[in-house]
């Protein structure tokens, strides 16, 4: 099976059976963003520890397939990171909409997103999620 059809399938999969989809109790941080072009809006759970790590991540969305794909996915990969790795992660993601990706990183499964480069119009879709856990991260004390 091509690449391509394999991670058409993977975002199909986390677009109907979203991972940790859901409200968090005992939240630390609520973020809600909203993509005018298309509507997508964002809710994100956050727990962290003392030092950082993310213990917990939820969210809840609406909008298109994309963004919510997008936000299962990376509350799956940055869940029990340090907030340095998540960081590096969300640089690592933006970098798949640079024209010229220098490297790729770790990103594993989540270089299926790299296809909607594509895309310019929903490239902002894809990067939402991922642009509130940033808001979190440049809004919090803690670097
Ligand atoms: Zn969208």
């Amino acid at each position: 099976m091509p690449l391509e059809t394999l991670y058409q399938k993977l975002l199909l999969d986390h677009y109907k059976n979203p991972r940790n989809f859901g409200k968090l109790d005992g939240v630390a941080v609520r973020m809600r963003h909203e993509n005018p072009s298309c509507g997508d809006q964002i809710e994100l759970y956050l727990e962290r520890n003392g030092d950082g790590r993310i213990l917990g991540i939820a969210f809840e969305s609406w909008g298109c397939a994309l963004s919510r794909a997008s936000a299962s996915m990376m509350t799956q990969a940055v869940k029990g990171k340090t907030s340095a790795q998540a960081r590096a992660m969300i640089s690592a993601f933006r970098m798949l909409f640079e024209p010229h990706q220098a490297r790729l990183g770790d990103l594993g499964d989540l270089q299926a997103f790299a296809g909607v480069r594509e895309f310019p119009a929903r490239v902002v879709c894809a990067l939402l999620p991922w642009n509130a856990l940033a808001e979190h991260f440049n809004g919090s004390q803690e670097l």
